[in-house]
């Protein structure tokens, strides 16, 4: 159960170990942020979900500037994009989960919707998954592809790379990048054998 008035800084690290152990992160990969009054709180670069503290949190500006704390993650401008793009959105969490990634890397993906809606659960909380073009590490160019597409789209995919998901809460964005990365898992296993996706219209109808 989520504590009620939580700090961010304890629920970016009550998440990150929830990833982690559940192996939806692995090594030094993933990130999430969380905007506050002061600017967005996201975890610093080169640190594992597994083990990240409260106060080793970094505090970067609206373009992902570096304001205080640790050195931010090297992808802070994605998640600083993604906020600047949907002001109703509070948190964004980005990982590297492996089912995900392995879509994100299959040729012949639909760019404007990665993934077919399988589920209702997917339907509901994902919705359209765009693809977005493959960006070196850091290559902050990503940003601009980041903020157009956010504009309309809470979740998107990575190629070459994984997930990345915005919310109106933290519990939201990773209810949605759960979501994700389990139906990416349905999406793989049943590569080669007739499928019935839910119809356009069921689909609109559960639209986040
Ligand atoms: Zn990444």
């Amino acid at each position: 159960m989520t504590p009620t008035h939580e700090a961010p800084a304890d629920q970016i690290v009550r998440v990150a170990r929830s990833l982690f152990t559940r192996g939806l992160t692995h090594g030094s990969t993933g990130n999430i942020s969380v905007r506050t009054a002061d600017g967005i709180l996201v975890t610093p670069t080169g640190s594992s979900l597994g083990t990240v503290e409260a106060d080793e949190l970094s505090l970067v500006d609206d373009r992902g500037v570096h304001r205080s704390g640790p050195k931010p993650s090297k992808e802070a401008f994605l998640h600083a994009a993604i906020l600047r793009a949907r002001p109703g959105a509070h948190a964004v969490v980005h990982t590297h989960s492996t089912h995900s990634a392995a879509v994100s890397c299959l040729n012949g993906l639909d760019i404007t919707n990665a993934l077919p809606p399988l589920t209702a659960y997917y339907a509901m909380r994902v919705g359209r998954l765009p693809l977005l073009p493959y960006h070196a590490p850091g290559d902050t160019s990503l940003a601009a592809h980041a903020e157009t597409t956010a504009a309309t789209r809470h979740a998107m995919l990575l190629s070459n790379h994984g997930p990345v998901v915005a919310g109106a809460s933290l519990a939201a964005a990773m209810d949605a990048l759960e979501e994700l990365e389990e139906t990416a898992k349905l999406f793989l296993l049943l590569r080669g054998l007739p499928v019935n996706p839910l119809t356009e219209k069921q689909a609109a109808a559960l639209a986040p």
